[in-house]
């Protein structure tokens, strides 16, 4: 089995992913209704309001939708690319962060330029669990993310993207989870689940650590993360 921590599955139209356990995030109200529906034992499902939508969509009818929810996300703070001020973002999050201790979830969170914002507000509030999908923050930050018992996603794009790369040469395997960003098509590629397999390739290779050894470090990754205690 494959694991992919964070993936848009709506957005690839019904596609099926036999060997890979997929956490399906959402973006919005329309999109977290449509993930709650495809919950089964190999997708879990998350709700949420991703922070480029924070200027359009309604607070209380998505939180409305969690306790149908695996996890909270996709969620966070967006200082690059969200049209929300960042107090409207920093509400939203917060919202949704009370809500995952409230009803004890992971959160899986967007952080772009906002990494050292939102590891504050998800500790200062609490947050036992929580994903930073595709991390390509700080590095000195990450030590802080494992000290806390968080996580981080490698994505496809390690095969390209140096900063990501970087990020991967100095995490420790122990926060380490892959992901697609399925959905999302990124330098006109559209991502997808099958796209897992080079990022463990490349881990595999920057880490030194058989591609067997590493998947059954993620697959305890993603169950520790996911599944609580
Ligand atoms: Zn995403």
């Amino acid at each position: 089995m494959y694991y992919d921590a964070h993936c848009h599955y709506i957005s690839l139209r019904g596609k099926k992913y036999d060997e890979f356990i997929i956490a399906a995030v959402s973006m919005d109200y329309d999109s977290s209704l449509s993930t709650v529906s495809l919950k089964n034992e190999k997708i879990l499902v998350g709700v949420g309001i991703h922070p480029w939508n924070v200027h359009n969509e309604n607070l209380d009818r998505v939180l409305e939708l969690t306790e149908k929810a695996d996890f909270i996300g996709e969620v966070g703070l967006d200082y690059r690319y969200a049209k929300a001020d960042k107090e409207s973002q920093i509400k939203y999050f917060q919202a949704f962060v009370d809500r995952a201790i409230e009803e004890d979830k992971l959160v899986n969170v967007h952080a772009l330029d906002a990494w050292r914002d939102s590891f504050n507000i998800l500790t200062r509030s609490g947050v036992k669990r929580a994903i930073f999908h595709w991390y390509t923050g700080p590095e000195d930050l990450l030590k802080d993310i494992e000290g806390a018992g968080y996580y981080i996603t490698i994505n496809p794009s390690v095969s390209f993207q140096q900063k990501h790369l970087r990020v991967l040469e100095k995490a420790p395997l122990e926060i380490i989870l892959t992901e697609s960003d399925g959905g999302y098509e990124y330098r006109g590629k559209m991502l997808e689940p099958t796209d897992i397999p080079i990022a463990l390739k490349i881990i595999s290779k920057v880490k030194a650590v058989e591609e067997e050894e590493l998947k059954r470090i993620i697959e305890r990754n993603f169950k520790n993360a996911f599944g609580g205690d």
